[in-house]
Formats: C-alpha cells, sequence, structure tokens
C-alpha cells in the first residue's frame, strides 16, 4: 500500500484516540494524567502526519481491534466491482458517519409522536419529502435496503397463495419478498434481446389470471435490471398495470441516485431505492416511495393493544416496525443527498464513459459484450472467452492471470479468476481513470499477443 494511504489511516485512527479523550473525561475537562495523554497523542499524530506529507515511515496499523484489516480498496485502486461502484461514499458521508456514528444517534431530540421520519434536528422529516419530490411520489420512508420496501409492500398486498409479477431477471430479493408473505413469483420472459417488454407483461397477467383464476397481486418490475443491466419498457410496463389495476412496484436498485426518476410519470404505485447501492450511503439503506393513496395502507399505523396494559403504540407504522434507520446509515444518505441529487443529472456522461470502455474492450479481438448495445447504463457483462479467456486456458494461473494483471495495474473489482463472463460497473469513474481502464485492458491483451484494433 502506498505509505501516504497508510499514513492517512493512522492519522484518522490518531485522532479518533484523541476524541476517545474527551469521551472518557469529565465534562469540567482534563485531569492531569489525561492532559499528559492528550499531549502524548498529539506528538505521535505529528509524526504520522510528518510521515503523511513524506510519504516515509512504516505501517503501525495493521488490523483493527486486532483482527480486523483496514479497507482502502477505494483509496489504492480503480473499484469496477458490479455492485459497489455507486454506493461508495462522498466525503460528506464519510464525515457524517465519523459524526453519527453511535448507535441511535439521531434520536437526540426525538419529540412527541416519537417517530424518526418527524424528527426535525438534524432534519430527517424534511429528508423524507425531499426524497419523495427526488422520486415525483408523495410520500417516502427509508428503509434498512431496496429488500425491505419490497418485503413492506409484499406485506401489505401479498395474501397467502398470492401471485406476484416479477421479470425472468428479477433480484433474489424480490423472490424472498415474495416468499415471504406467502405469495408465488410467476415470471415474465424476455425477449430475444433479453428485454421486458409490455406485451410479455400483459400476457402473463392473462395467463396467471386463466390459470388461478385471480390477477396477480402485485407487479415488480427493475427498470435496469442486476445481471445485463439492460433497460426493459418500464413505461410501458407501468401502462400495463393500469390496464389490469394491477399495484406496480419500480424497482429503481440500479437507478434511484444515479439516473432521474420520475414516479408519477412511470405510473409506478412505488418506487424502491438502494442507498449502499446507488446512492452513496452505509447499508443498509434505501428508501421506498409511494402515493398518497398506497401510503395509508403500507404505511398503516398500528392498531394492536396490550392485553394485560392496554398499552398502544399509536403512530408507529407496521412495515416499518416503528422506526428504520437510526444512526449513521441515514445520516449517510442525507449527507450524500446533495451530491447525489446533482449527480443524477449528470447520468448521460456516466453512459458516455461506460459506452467509451466498452468501445474499447471490443477492439481487443475475441470480447464481446452480452448486455444491450450501445450501453446505457454502466453495469454492464462482457464475454471474453474469446479473448482473456483464450490466454488462461494455457497459463498456470489459469483465469487468475488476468486479476493478477489488473490488480498490478490499480484495478480491482473483476470477478477473480474469471475471464468468460463478468460483470463490471463504471459508475463515477472520471474521464482519466475510464482512459487509465480502457488503456490497461489494451496492454493485457497486448501482452499476451491478442490482437488489439486501433
Ligand atoms: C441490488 C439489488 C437489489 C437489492 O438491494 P438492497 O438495497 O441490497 O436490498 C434489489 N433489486 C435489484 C435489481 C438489485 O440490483
Amino acid at each position: 500500500m502506498r505509505m501516504r494511504i497508510q499514513k492517512t489511516f493512522e492519522a484518522l485512527f490518531a485522532l479518533e484516540e484523541i476524541r476517545e479523550l474527551f469521551r472518557t473525561s469529565l465534562p469540567t475537562g482534563f485531569d492531569l494524567e489525561e492532559e499528559a495523554a492528550f499531549h502524548r497523542q498529539i506528538a505521535e499524530l505529528r509524526t504520522i502526519v510528518a510521515d503523511l506529507e513524506a510519504g516515509t515511515g512504516s505501517p503501525r496499523v495493521a488490523k483493527i481491534a486486532g483482527t480486523i484489516d483496514l479497507r482502502t480498496r477505494e483509496e489504492q485502486f480503480i473499484n469496477i466491482q458490479p455492485i459497489q461502484a455507486a454506493g461508495r461514499l462522498t466525503v460528506e458521508a464519510r464525515k457524517a458517519l465519523i459524526s453519527y456514528g453511535d448507535g441511535y444517534s439521531t434520536c437526540d431530540a426525538c419529540r412527541k409522536p416519537f417517530r424518526l421520519d418527524k424528527i426535525s434536528k438534524p432534519g430527517i422529516a424534511e429528508f423524507h419529502e425531499d426524497l419523495a419530490k427526488f422520486v415525483n411520489m408523495d410520500q417516502a420512508r427509508v428503509v434498512p435496503g431496496a429488500r425491505r420496501g419490497f418485503q413492506a409492500v409484499t406485506g401489505t398486498l401479498v395474501e397467502k397463495g398470492d401471485s406476484v409479477i416479477v421479470s425472468a431477471l428479477a433480484h433474489y430479493t424480490e423472490f424472498l419478498a415474495v416468499e415471504n408473505a406467502g405469495g408465488i413469483v410467476r415470471e415474465v420472459p424476455l425477449n430475444e434481446n433479453n428485454i421486458v417488454t409490455a406485451d410479455a407483461t400483459a400476457q402473463k397477467i392473462e395467463k396467471v389470471e386463466w390459470e388461478t383464476g385471480k390477477l396477480p397481486a402485485l407487479m415488480m418490475i427493475d427498470h435496469f435490471d442486476y445481471q445485463f443491466a439492460n433497460e426493459h419498457d418500464i413505461a410501458g410496463i407501468g401502462k400495463v398495470a393500469r390496464q389490469y389495476d394491477i399495484p406496480f412496484l419500480y424497482n429503481g436498485a440500479y437507478t434511484v441516485g444515479i439516473r432521474p426518476v420520475d414516479g408519477k410519470k412511470i405510473g409506478a404505485d412505488f418506487v424502491v431505492g438502494s442507498g449502499h447501492k446507488s446512492m452513496a450511503s452505509v447499508a443498509p439503506s434505501g428508501v421506498l416511495a409511494t402515493t398518497d393513496e398506497w401510503a395509508a395502507k403500507v404505511f398503516r399505523t398500528t392498531a394492536m393493544v396490550g392485553d394485560l396494559t392496554s398499552r398502544m403504540f399509536g403512530i408507529k407504522e407496521v412495515e416499518m416496525l416503528g422506526c428504520t434507520l437510526m444512526g449513521g446509515t441515514l445520516l449517510s444518505m442525507m449527507a450524500s443527498f446533495p451530491a447525489v441529487k446533482a449527480r443524477t443529472l449528470k447520468w448521460d456522461d456516466e453512459v458516455k464513459n461506460s459506452n467509451y470502455f466498452i468501445d474499447r474492450l471490443l477492439k481487443i479481438a475475441g470480447s464481446k459484450v452480452l448486455s444491450e448495445y450501445p450501453r446505457k447504463h454502466t453495469l454492464t457483462k462482457v464475454d471474453t472467452t474469446g479473448s482473456f479467456d483464450t490466454v488462461a486456458r494455457t497459463h498456470k494461473r489459469r483465469g487468475f492471470y488476468f486479476s493478477d494483471e489488473l490488480s498490478s495495474r490499480g484495478i480491482v473489482g473483476e470477478f477473480a479468476g474469471a475471464t468468460r463472463t463478468w460483470k463490471l460497473n463504471t459508475y463515477g469513474l472520471n474521464e482519466r481513470k475510464i482512459r487509465y481502464l480502457a488503456d490497461a485492458f489494451a496492454e493485457i491483451a497486448e501482452k499476451y499477443e491478442i490482437p488489439v484494433a486501433p
């Protein structure tokens, strides 16, 4: 690891040690011993900072709590890991995490009626309103991951034995959310281009009604799926949902937070997004937004009464189990939000970068792209069976030669050892990094005498 990165972490940790002195001392200030410890630690910090500036010294901290490695992947490398790219924290989110890392840190100024989304200091209530506007819906709640958003909706709408329409590329968490509610998934088949169309969706609905005598209780469709990141006909599917009067959940795990999403225009009854996948937030975080009409149902409040004590918890929402993200997760989401809003307006640049990289990859003889092309997303499934895999077949490191070559150039996140079909995500890489990435792939190809077109 570059010594300056190591020393940056050591300096941050040294400051946390100093912070700990404030936490263990009396509110009136340090006693003599604490004062001495403080000066000792400041001196240590100065040494670290001197090493940081000069890039000198040797690593003094190898582990956290004796067992946990430092995670420096985002500082040391270009990370093209498919699910990590847009969940990388902004610097403001990292500050929020430092500041609000303590357990129930959101609850300092929680006042009656005691619910997370009503807290105004910090501005959590306002953030909820902003979130709803951001995806053009009426109301929103933060949830611990997109999956918990699906679960709140299936828990509300799906009865035992009900059918739920999903796509043949649906994420496993959609299956599980349906299963958890006692429902049955019914998958819409893909067309020859691996796209879910409105027609295919309507046909599947007809088929389900024919077979079960009932319309599906819910439709959950991904705008961009997790396997190819192909764009599905979400607006057309929204219309179909209207025609059959089936509630429609728009799965924006790979859209909300990276490109504009307009829930009303799509005709969605629910919009679900993932904080840790696409909103530069700490896991587990996400958003569930809905219309006023559906909010009354999916955000219904408790009616339960204790049989001994007659206690009731009036305003607590059943599907949210009261409160959801009560600490650093939510504050990281809030701190990233201004940057997240702004970056959705630059989505075209991200797509351009994605296509630049894929075009360069396709110049390496034998390489293919399995996702729709040209790309409309930064996540792409590629097939390098005809290029990089030809080397793996005889290399003593097999497919790992490719990971070795990439990591020696400071690139990580491809599935280690995979040289046939694999996914990568270029989200958030600036033009310099995109060029560097494309050059690195071309260089590796040339090194192993795979032809590269000019
Ligand atoms: C990642 C992903 C999910 C799950 O998101 P979480 O926020 O981790 O629950 C759901 N659906 C799709 C399409 C995804 O890509």
